[in-house]
């Protein structure tokens, strides 16, 4: 039984898992930085503690400092959200060695998914279809070479450990695989501490589709169906939408089983994301997140099911809630990242909100910790609202999308809403005729 969760990261999804705390009758415990003395999550957590200064290395991913916190204030669970700390092994074994519930999968699992090539075997053990590729790390460059030239080229070079659309390499033709290579090890190493790379064909045209699972680690297991997360700036996800427009029910059902199914094989707890490119008809695993996911509230929405608080049920002990016939998808859910960025270029636009206006009325959610006469510190993301919408299908979500696009008003700095009106107004993004390269041309040529 779970009383009291601290909440170990910021923004957002410091306040989505304190709503969820509330609504289950356990209290919340939120850590900040000096920078972060008046951000939303503070203010509404029953309690806080200061953990460290503005560089996250010194607050958010401080795990001596966070322990004493929850040590400090008598907590019994730790949720990690997502980034930060949130996929880090280590952290989760030395959370569950002081008595505590980590509110995520087990240290062996976070570490398996963590290593790519690890997580590729484990998947085909499981049976999910993975990149055509190198069988593990590649260790020379004449096994790369030899292994790109039995895949057929292009191939991407990719690192073990990579994260965040990091430490990937594509090479079109023979005469670029040497230095690609020699390349993605040397940033491997330097980004991750690990220079373990692996190859693996490289996908001209797919679109990113990801399902959401839930496993309980007492054998149970669920799929929340999919969702489409083409529309990517530097591999950075910037709209997705669930389900996937393109899926038709029996393929849906077919990739989703497979998912449940190795999820209960893995006997994985907490939610988890397996992440497919898919092209041609056919479903390709790129990697497993084995956390809540930014994205998730659009699988809530058209799943009518409230991921974290199941997550923290999990944590407690207790079975999965549901069956997977109880999985019931309805309607189409889009969410729009809102960052404090220029539009056209991108630069970060931290600063005073001066006001803000968040939208409302029926199917429209909007996960924010912003307030007129917050100041958005310099030093962390820059995501400060997502805007979800649900409507009764495709076209109704998309309509419901441009009126609250339209709504929305924040003053003060710059935001990337204008890009989503953009987005949403454009015919290929109507007709969901995309893929993961579309968003990126979009921006270059609108
Ligand atoms: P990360 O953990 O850094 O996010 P992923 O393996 O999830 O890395 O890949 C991130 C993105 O890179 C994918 O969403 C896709 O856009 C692109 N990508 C990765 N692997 C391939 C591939 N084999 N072919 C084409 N694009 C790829």
């Amino acid at each position: 039984m779970i009383n009291k969760v601290l909440i170990a990261n910021r923004g957002e999804i410091a306040l989505r898992i304190h709503r969820a705390c509330k609504e289950m009758g356990i209290s919340t415990v939120a850590v900040h930085s000096t920078a972060d003395s008046y951000a939303m999550h503070v203010r509404l957590a029953d309690e806080s503690v200061c953990i460290g200064p503005p560089s996250a290395a010194e607050s958010y991913l401080n795990i001596p400092a966070i322990l004493s916190a929850a040590t400090l204030t008598g907590a019994d669970a730790i949720h990690p959200g997502y980034g930060f700390l949130s996929e880090n092994a280590n952290f989760a074994r030395i959370v569950e060695e002081h008595g505590m519930a980590f509110i995520g999968p087990t240290a062996v699992s976070i570490a398996t998914m963590g290593d790519k090539v690890a997580a590729k075997d484990a998947m085909r053990i499981a049976g999910v279809p993975v990149v055509p590729g190198s069988d593990g790390a590649v260790e020379s460059v004449s096994d790369a070479t030899r292994i790109a030239g039995e895949i057929g080229y292009p191939v991407i070079v990719k690192a073990a450990s990579g994260g965040g659309g990091r430490g990937m390499k594509v090479v079109q033709a023979p005469d670029g695989i040497e230095l690609a290579f020699k390349m993605a090890r040397t940033e491997a190493k330097a980004n991750f501490g690990d220079d373990t790379v692996y190859i693996e064909k490289y996908l001209g045209q797919p679109r990113h589709v990801e399902v959401q699972v839930i496993g309980d680690g007492q054998g149970n297991a669920v799929h929340l169906f999919e969702r489409d997360c083409s529309l990517q700036r530097n591999h950075q996800k910037v709209l997705e939408e669930a389900p996937c427009p393109v899926l038709d029910d029996a393929t849906r059902r077919r990739i989703g089983t497979i998912c449940a199914e190795a999820t209960a094989k893995m006997n994985y707890r907490s939610a988890g994301t397996f992440e497919f490119l898919y092209e041609n008809g056919e479903f390709f695993f790129i990697e497993m997140n084995t956390r809540v996911q930014v994205e998730h509230p659009i699988t809530e929405m058209i799943c009518n099911f409230d991921i974290v608080a199941e997550m923290i049920r999990i944590a407690g002990g207790a079975p999965l809630s549901i069956k997977q016939s109880d999985v019931v998808m309805e309607g189409h859910a889009i969410e729009c990242r809102i960052n404090a960025e220029d539009p056209i270029s991108f630069t970060p636009s931290p600063g005073m909100v001066e006001e803000y206006h968040a939208p409302g009325g029926l199917g429209v959610r909007v996960d924010s910790a912003l307030y007129a006469g917050y100041r958005i510190p310099p030093y962390y993301d820059s995501l400060i609202a997502k805007l979800i919408v649900h409507g009764r299908n495709r076209d109704e979500a998309l309509m419901r999308l441009r009126r609250v696009l339209g709504e929305m008003a924040v003053s003060g700095i710059s935001t990337t809403i204008p890009l989503h009106q953009r987005v949403v107004d454009a015919p290929s993004f109507a007709s969901a005729e995309y893929d993961i390269h579309w968003l990126e041309r979009f921006v270059e040529t609108s």
